[in-house]
């Protein structure tokens, strides 16, 4: 048995495992079914966390990514009371998190494969993890598989629909953003503003049925929309064009099986509110690296046993958290209303309640 590590997936889960296992001295190899290259065309900005900065950087794969910190995130919930300010002079931290376009992120990450020499074979679509026979190549020579081929195999997921899509696009605003993000839900869903640039990155949620409808407004209709949904605190004045998602919650009960790990959205698909997804990959990548580092085969059961266990606290918190956030906010039930806004006043009052929050989000559940 070889001692490598083949990973299905280059995408940035796949290319940042590949560059954790080097950083400890472990070989691996990607495979790909796309051209190399393909994920500078992701259309998505991410928001993503001090932590995850922390450990980009620890890859070599953060400096040189244009990105704008958040300084502080506004969270409130539409025409109800109640309201938080999450800022990082109170948390000392130079940023909360970075906005950063997905593009910018797997160029750098390809990148530093290149620098690091870790072979990328692209165009070579592996025999899917959970259904056999469904395509070319297998890997079951090396050592360890780990699935980064970004979706959750319908045969081995837990879903949740909640019915909801996302239109992502960029708005102009009258007002400098001064490195305020805001989250504002609202009873079709979370509304997202991340100071990008000069401009704003918006996630807008709504119903799944009204989501055609939506995409398909021209500029001026869109953007009153917006407004209409963020109300009056900021002004808006152009949007960018505009890319939709479906939303949902997707995840594996087990991340570790015989000589194999699942990693990225192979292992968990969130719902981007709260911008959990890639912040959980890095920290499992980091973890599993470690990990690995502790034994010749990286392959063995009771260091993949080990990992899982490791992982479990932190993953579970963060699938829960954005499954609670979503299922509490995402309706206009007036008890339930009274009681999120007294949650986030609560918040607003209670610095330890609100470091919590905090830290929970930009460093995971082992943050304390
Ligand atoms: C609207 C939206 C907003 C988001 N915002 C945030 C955010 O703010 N912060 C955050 O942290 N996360 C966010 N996320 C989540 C984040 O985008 C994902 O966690 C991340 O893109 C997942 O990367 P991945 O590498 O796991 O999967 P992917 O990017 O899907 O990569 C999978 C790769 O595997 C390859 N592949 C597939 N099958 C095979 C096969 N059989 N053989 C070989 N190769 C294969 C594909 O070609 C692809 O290159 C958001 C997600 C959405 C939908």
């Amino acid at each position: 048995m070889a001692d490598k590590v083949a990973i299905v997936g280059g995408g940035p889960a796949g290319m940042a495992l590949a560059l954790a296992l080097h950083h400890h001295g472990i070989a691996a190899e990607i495979f790909d079914a796309r051209e190399r290259g393909a994920a500078r065309k992701d259309k998505r900005i991410l928001a993503l966390s001090y932590g995850a900065r922390q450990i980009l950087e620890r890859l070599g794969a953060w400096h040189g990514i244009p990105a704008t910190a958040i300084a502080t995130i506004h969270v409130s919930q539409r025409g109800r009371l109640g309201r938080t300010h999450i800022r990082a002079e109170d948390e000392g931290v130079p940023a909360l998190g970075y906005v950063l376009a997905a593009s910018d992120l797997a160029a750098s990450l390809d990148a530093a494969i290149t620098a690091a020499g870790i072979a990328y074979r692209e165009n070579e679509k592996v025999m899917r993890s959970g259904i056999p026979g469904d395509g070319a190549a297998d890997t079951a020579n090396f050592a360890l598989t780990a699935w980064a081929e970004g979706a959750v195999a319908e045969s081995e997921a837990t879903v949740r629909d909640y019915g909801q899509h996302a239109v992502l696009c960029t708005v102009a605003t009258r007002e400098p953003h001064r490195h305020v993000a805001w989250e504002r839900f609202t009873p079709d869903g979370p509304l997202a503003l991340l100071p990008f640039g000069n401009e704003y990155a918006v996630v807008f949620t709504c119903a799944a049925d009204g989501a055609p409808q939506l995409a398909a407004l021209d500029d001026d209709a869109f953007r009153a929309r917006l407004q209409a949904q963020f109300g009056t605190r900021l002004t808006f004045t152009a949007v960018g064009p505009r890319v939709g998602y479906a939303l949902g919650l997707r995840y594996r009960r087990d991340i570790v099986g015989e000589r194999q790990v699942w990693v990225g959205n192979a292992a968990q698909t969130l719902h981007p509110v709260a911008g959990q997804g890639f912040n959980l990959a890095l920290r499992d990548i980091w973890e599993l690296g470690r990990t690995l580092a502790d034994s010749p085969d990286p392959g063995d059961a009771a260091l993949l046993a080990r990992y899982a266990a490791a992982r479990r606290l932190d993953r579970r918190g963060a699938i829960g958290f954005t499954d609670t956030l979503v299922r509490t906010f995402s309706n206009d039930f007036a008890p339930l209303a009274h009681v999120r806004g007294a949650g986030l006043l609560a918040l607003d009052l209670l610095p330890p309640a609100r470091s919590f929050v905090a830290r929970r989000m930009m460093f995971g559940a082992r943050s304390w």
